[in-house]
């Protein structure tokens, strides 16, 4: 299999202007839920960038599970990011939802995400194997180990090999989370496939007390960045608010996420 250490021993390393993520170095992903203003993004990604950000995260197409819940800017979404891009120099990735705006998602995006609920959606799975950009493939919150690799299989096959794998927690019985953030998954990923690994705290804690802790767990058991939803505004936040770290938690996540780092 393509995905695997036996196909690829070394570690894959994927580039995004002078940010390498796999490479000996913890990349720090932050961001917005969702980009709900010009405002909002360029305040955010600033702060974000201060404290040690290397990448800009925010939806423009939201999978939301009431039909009824803000959907997301669209295309105006995109062009805010391109615009934090242009103000900061921070890469940007945001998520793609389907084959139909995949195009224009790619013409914009750093990285093109594909979300825990669409990790299985093969025909966008194809489509972004040919993509001309990474592809950042969330893990589905009810897959095996062996179902997201072989999603990103598809990927791979495609012939995109710019794939970065994304823990964001599964489905478990407990209430005191939105999901379970599933930190033996990254060794696991790590024995198994040479494709970078990072973790989302953000979407598995549901509740911003946990983000700061599953982030240093994160980084303890190898992973090689996180992405975190951080929001200078959480009360008044769109989606994700109560997950949101405020920056000066961020600040403060980046300087322990590097500590630990540099021991583990
Ligand atoms: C996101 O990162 O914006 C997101 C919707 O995450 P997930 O697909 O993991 O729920
Ligand atoms: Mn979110």
């Amino acid at each position: 299999k393509l995905v695997s250490r036996e196909f690829h021993p070394e570690d894959t390393i994927i580039r995004v202007g002078d940010v390498t993520i796999g490479n000996g170095n913890l990349t720090i992903i932050a961001g917005p839920c969702a980009i709900e203003s010009e405002v909002q993004a360029l305040t955010i990604a600033e702060k974000v960038k201060k404290a040690g950000a290397h990448l800009f995260r925010g939806g423009a197409f939201k999978p939301r599970t009431s039909p009824y819940s803000f959907q997301g800017l669209g295309k105006a979404g995109l062009e805010i990011l391109a615009k934090v891009r242009a103000e900061t120099g921070l890469g940007v990735i945001t998520e793609v939802m389907d084959e139909e705006t995949f195009d224009l998602v790619e013409e914009y995006a750093d990285i093109i995400q594909i979300g825990t609920r669409n990790m299985q959606n093969f025909s966008l799975l194809r489509r972004a194997g040919k993509a001309r950009k990474p592809v950042c493939l969330k893990r589905g919150m009810a897959a095996t180990i062996q179902e997201w690799l072989m999603a990103a299989e598809y990927i791979l096959e495609g012939g995109n090999t710019d794939l970065i794998l994304c823990e964001r927690g599964v489905r478990t019985f407990v209430n005191h989370s939105r999901n379970t953030l599933d930190v033996s998954a990254v060794p696991v990923v790590r024995q198994e496939s040479h494709l970078p690994i990072i973790t989302d705290p953000s979407h598995a804690a549901g509740r911003r007390n946990q983000v700061i802790p599953l982030s240093r767990a994160s980084v303890a058991v190898g992973a090689h960045g996180l992405m975190v939803e951080v929001h200078h505004e959480p009360e008044k936040a769109k989606s994700d608010g109560a997950q949101s770290l405020y920056p000066e938690q961020f600040e403060s996540l980046c300087e322990q996420a590097k500590a630990i780092y540099a021991v583990s």
